[in-house]
C-alpha cells in the first residue's frame, strides 16, 4: 500500500502535465575550418591563415555573463545563464575568465581560450605543436546556419558590441541557437607561425570549450580535425580530409 502511495507521489508532476522545468542547454560544435593560406609578412614570416566557427546546435543559448567589482580589476569573472523549459533560468559559476583585449584592435571582453586549435605532424600528436595565435574571443551571433536546429531564434540575440568596452563592469555575451561564432581568417591573430615548418602532412585539432567552462548537451562533437599538406616554400595548403571528432594532444 505504502509502495503505491510513493510512486503515485513521484508521478504527480508528470500527471499535471510536466511542470518540472528542464535545462534548455546549448551544445557547441565546430564547424569546418576553411579559407586557409600562408602569408608571408614584410619581415619574411610565414603564418598559415585560416577561419574557425564554432556552432550552437543545442536546445537552448549559450550564455555567458561577465561581471567584475570595479574598473581596476583587469578581468571578469563568467556565469553561465542556463534557460529552461519554462522560461526561468539558473545561473552557474564557471572557471572561464574574460579579459579586455587591445591588442588585436577589438578593445573589448574576450573569453579566453573558448576554442583552442593546434596544428602537429599527422600521426604525431606529441612532438611538436604548433598553436594558433588567437586566444580570446567575444562570444556573439555572428552568422546564422543555413540549417539551423529548432527554435533558432530569427533575430540576433547576442549581437556586435555584446562585449562591452574598458568602462564595461558587466557584459552579456553568447551564442543563440543556430549561431555561429565566425572569426575569418583576415582577422588579428587568426594564424599559426609556420616559418620553417617542414614539408608535410598535419592535423589542425580545433576544439571549442576545451576545458568544460560551459554545460553542454553533449561534449562528444567539440572537437574538429582537419588533415592539411603545407608546403611553406611553394605557399600552398591543401585540405585533404576533415570531420568532427576527437583529436589530440592535449584534450582528452
Ligand atoms: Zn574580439
Amino acid at each position: 500500500m505504502l509502495a503505491s502511495l510513493v510512486v503515485s507521489i513521484a508521478a504527480l508532476p508528470a500527471m499535471l502535465g510536466g511542470c518540472e522545468p528542464t535545462d534548455r542547454l546549448p551544445d557547441l560544435r565546430v564547424g569546418e575550418l576553411y579559407g586557409f593560406s600562408v602569408q608571408r609578412t614584410a619581415s619574411g614570416r610565414a603564418l598559415l591563415r585560416f577561419g574557425t566557427i564554432g556552432f550552437n546546435v543545442g536546445a537552448g543559448p549559450l550564455e555567458a555573463r561577465g561581471v567584475r567589482t570595479d574598473t581596476d580589476s583587469g578581468s571578469m569573472l563568467v556565469t553561465q545563464r542556463i534557460y529552461d523549459s519554462e522560461g526561468g533560468h539558473r545561473d552557474r559559476r564557471t572557471s572561464a575568465v574574460m579579459v579586455y583585449d587591445t591588442g588585436d584592435n577589438h578593445d573589448h571582453w574576450h573569453t579566453r581560450q573558448f576554442m583552442t586549435v593546434t596544428m602537429y605532424r599527422l600521426g604525431n600528436p606529441t612532438g611538436n605543436v604548433y598553436g594558433l595565435r588567437k586566444l580570446g574571443y567575444c562570444l556573439l551571433d555572428a552568422e546564422r546556419m543555413s540549417n539551423p536546429p529548432p527554435n533558432s531564434p530569427d533575430t540576433r540575440q547576442y549581437p556586435n558590441g555584446s562585449c562591452g568596452n574598458r568602462s564595461s563592469t558587466s557584459v552579456r555575451t553568447g551564442l543563440s541557437i543556430g549561431y555561429g561564432d565566425d572569426y575569418p581568417p583576415q582577422y588579428a591573430h587568426q594564424w599559426m607561425d609556420v616559418n620553417r615548418l617542414p614539408l608535410g602532412t598535419y592535423r589542425i585539432c580545433a576544439t571549442v570549450d576545451p576545458f568544460g567552462d560551459f554545460v553542454e548537451s553533449r561534449d562528444d562533437n567539440n572537437q574538429r580535425w582537419a588533415d592539411v599538406r603545407v608546403n611553406v616554400r611553394a605557399g600552398t595548403v591543401q585540405v585533404l580530409d576533415t570531420a568532427v571528432g576527437r583529436c589530440g594532444p592535449n584534450v582528452s
